[in-house]
């Protein structure tokens, strides 16, 4: 498809260049598509024109964030990439109500890092916390490390600004707001929202168990949820383990919001950094396609299966997804029928995007065809995604 770049170009901020193609035509998924051309919108005027010019010329929207979907959510397929990235100012701190309203575009760690001079935090944090924006994370109804005390980001935002597929401009409150998240771009731009903040606790602390089998690791998660004062419990089981430098065993690493974690600064810092790394560890021992299946109760049951396949995984344990790690795609088909045998959930924290659109479950298609028949009829935002 042939796209008119000039009068892009009076609409907003914009490249079409070989290097922005090379950037642009895929995401952390490494998946590849083609790209149009990128653009940078700088304020909502710029971001309505760019609909409008997109309705006229019938090509496709892409919303992208930090870029850091694994399911291919901002690979474009003859489409417009639309960078979030200007659109990213903390508008307002609001003391009294220990909220924030910040822009799309706000990266997670810059807002945890303007806000920790008040001492609060939003809460949520997803492995990718350096690369990831609010409007990425609220699109695609994050999760992460301490998702076993705060659940995921829909539970943490109270507004949204929304700019729909036709250009129109809507605030949602409350559980309006909330039917948006995990949307994954399907139906328009999210482009600020008022979020809920943590006060930081002084005092964590944290451990890291080591078991011979999964029934030693079993009990002690059990009594692990139990604890009100467990805020992060995540799985690393022997084969992962052992490719970072651990002892080929299950563990359990967690954080603590009081002093009880045993573990001194410097060992705690060491083993929260293995964990962040565990991806790209993993990712270049060659297994690169990772998932994210999610289990209410009887994950013990799939670690069992996945330990069997001889493959590394890891993962929230105590919000109940784990992320295994496949070389074949027919692994992956073979592990899909696992977790339906043991009564898991397939996608429980990535979305479905562009990758998993063949495995999606039909309640999440269905609920996105809901939303994109209200607000994006002609079919502009993220074309071909999850439906
Ligand atoms: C190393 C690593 C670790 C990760 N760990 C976690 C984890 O612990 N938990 C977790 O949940 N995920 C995790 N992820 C996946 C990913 O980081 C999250 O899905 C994150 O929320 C995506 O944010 P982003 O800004 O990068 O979004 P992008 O990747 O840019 O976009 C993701 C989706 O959201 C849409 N989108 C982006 N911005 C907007 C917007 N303003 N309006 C409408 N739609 C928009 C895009 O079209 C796309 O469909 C991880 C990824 C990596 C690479």
């Amino acid at each position: 498809m042939e796209l008119n770049i000039e009068s892009l170009k009076l609409v907003c901020p914009c490249s079409e260049s070989p290097a922005e193609k090379v950037v642009y035509s895929t995401d952390s998924s490494c998946m590849q598509g083609e790209l149009l051309a990128v653009t940078w919108p700088e304020n909502l005027e710029q971001l309505q024109k760019l609909i409008r010019f997109a309705t006229r010329e019938k090509v496709s929207l892409i919303p992208r964030g930090g870029g850091t979907s694994l399911v291919g959510g901002c690979v474009p397929q003859s489409s417009i990439v639309v960078d979030m990235s200007r659109l990213n100012k903390i508008k307002r701190l609001i003391l009294e109500e220990k909220t924030v309203i910040a822009e799309a575009g706000v990266y997670l760690d810059n807002l945890n890092n303007s806000l920790s001079k008040y001492n609060l935090e939003f809460p949520i944090k997803p492995g990718s916390h350096a690369g990831c924006t609010i409007g990425g994370m609220i699109a695609t109804n994050a999760a992460g490390l301490l998702s076993k005390k705060f659940g995921k980001v829909d539970g943490w935002v109270s507004e949204i600004t929304f700019m729909d597929g036709t250009g129109k401009l809507f605030t949602f409150e409350g559980n309006e707001a909330k039917k948006l998240a995990g949307s994954e771009g399907t139906c328009g731009f999210i482009v600020e929202a008022k979020l809920k903040l943590l006060e930081i606790s002084e005092n964590f602390s944290s451990d890291l168990f080591e078991f011979e089998n999964l029934q030693g690791m079993s009990e002690k998660l059990n009594a692990l949820k139990n604890d009100d004062a467990a805020i992060a419990i995540e799985y690393i089981n022997p084969i992962a383990s052992k490719l970072v430098g651990m002892t080929a065993k299950e563990h359990l690493l967690v954080k603590y919001s009081n002093d009880k974690g045993k573990l001194d600064i410097d060992e705690a810092s060491k083993v929260w950094k293995m964990r962040e790394n565990l991806y790209s560890v993993i990712f270049n021992a060659g297994f690169t396609k990772i998932e994210d299946p999610f289990f209410e109760e009887g994950v013990e049951r799939f670690l069992d299966w996945i330990n069997k396949q001889n493959v590394p995984a890891y993962g929230h344990i105590g919000y109940g997804i784990i992320h295994p790690h496949f070389r074949r795609e027919e692994d992956i088909e073979r592990m899909n029928n696992a977790v339906k045998e043991l009564h898991g959930q397939l996608a429980g924290e990535h979305g479905i995007g562009l990758l998993k659109k063949k495995y999606a479950p039909l309640g999440i298609t269905t609920r996105i065809k809901e939303i994109k028949a209200a607000y994006d009829p002609s079919n502009i935002m993220n074309r071909g995604k999850v439906i």
